[in-house]
């Protein structure tokens, strides 16, 4: 970047769209979609949809796609988020894969999107429950789990 434009400045993007800004920074070794839209979302406040392990993971297991990359995943629901949700959206996701629909042992059992979605092995997996503070309701662990988010 500093051979090109004679500093580390990225402000000059902020005059590309976002096609443009996905062509210029791919030409950089190691950055890939997932960190420029990171960019575009987080830096410059635009409608962009970063797909990370979370991200990709839940999806597939839902249905929405069927991929095998994080990559791929990206391609696939890019242009289907309604406008102004990708932000909400992939936090969200980010919180139900950390929390809820987990790597390894999904919380199936406690999944309020268990009738919606098409992971083959939901039934077998154990349910188990995470451990709540006294009083706590599973309800309740959605709603600080779920909390609305504005851009
Ligand atoms: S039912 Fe299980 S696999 Fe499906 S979204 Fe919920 S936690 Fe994830």
């Amino acid at each position: 970047m500093k051979n090109n434009y004679g500093n580390l400045d990225l402000s000059f993007l902020n005059e590309y769209d976002d096609e443009n800004i996905y062509k210029e920074l791919l030409k950089y070794d190691g950055i890939g979609v997932k960190t420029i839209s990171c960019v575009l979302m987080f830096a410059m406040r635009r409608d962009a949809f970063p797909v990370d392990t979370h991200v990709h993971r839940v999806l597939n297991r839902l249905g929405i796609v069927k991929t095998n990359s994080a990559e791929k995943t990206f391609e696939k629901t890019k242009d289907i988020i309604p406008k102004g949700r990708k932000y909400e959206l992939h936090s969200n996701l980010i919180k139900f894969g950390r929390n809820i629909c987990k790597a390894k042992n999904p919380l199936c059992g406690v999944c309020f999107l268990y009738s919606e979605c098409g992971f083959i092995d939901k039934k077998v997996l154990p349910v188990k429950v995470q451990p709540v503070k006294k009083q706590e309701t599973t309800i309740s662990l959605y709603s600080k789990i779920f909390k609305p988010v504005s851009n």
